[in-house]
């Protein structure tokens, strides 16, 4: 059998050249073998660990997960709307002002807090809760002390989206029950929305 060409010994501590006497050997001797050998079985025993420690990780989140949502599917709808509200008016709010538009009541553009206000209220129509057309920029005085200021708001409401527009939300009186899926969707569109809203004013 030709001579094997001589190479360098695999355990990292030893790196001797050597000359093998078969093929596929790696390390110059039995103890090198031994310690390479032991130190797989070391790599090997860290990574089943770590493995298993990584699974009970994923156990736990799945656990987390699954009991968030037992706790979703327990709350009133009635949190799902003041959520979805929250989202949507934040969306809202953001856009208008970024459109440059200000309080539809006393059109100042100065507020101390801004206010996404209704025109048909919440509790009056619940079925507008989240139509663009009933709900426009409100400074706090409007908003909070006067009530709405709603006569005002009327009239700007006329001129912004025409009379018909305006009658068309006095006279609806449907009734809508909200589903979780339905202001699941409306919330994510909100916040997507607001997400463009911030991306495009920070670029
Ligand atoms: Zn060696
Ligand atoms: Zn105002």
């Amino acid at each position: 059998m030709a001579k094997l060409p001589r190479r360098k010994c695999a355990h990292k501590a030893c790196r001797q050249w050597f000359h093998p006497v078969r093929d596929g050997q790696v390390v110059c001797s039995f103890e090198c073998a031994s310690a390479v050998g032991k130190e797989q079985t070391a790599k090997a025993r860290e990574a089943a660990k770590q493995k298993e420690v990584q699974r009970q990780r994923t156990e736990e989140k799945a656990g987390r997960q699954r009991r968030a949502a037992r706790r979703n599917d327990l709350k009133p709808i009635r949190h799902w709307v003041q959520m979805t509200q929250r989202a949507f008016n934040d969306w809202r709010r953001k856009m208008l002002l970024a459109a440059g538009y200000g309080c539809i009541s006393c059109r100042t553009k100065n507020a101390f807090a801004w206010h996404a206000g209704h025109y048909r209220t919440t509790a009056a129509a619940p079925q507008l809760r989240f139509n663009p057309d009933n709900l426009w920029l409100q400074c706090s005085a409007c908003n909070v002390y006067k009530s709405g200021n709603i006569e005002a708001y009327r009239a700007a409401l006329v001129e912004l989206i025409g009379e018909e527009r305006v009658l068309a939300l006095e006279s609806n009186n449907e009734t809508h029950r909200y589903t979780r899926e339905e202001l699941d969707g409306i919330r994510a569109k909100a916040r997507a929305d607001l997400r463009a809203l911030k991306q495009r004013e920070a670029a």
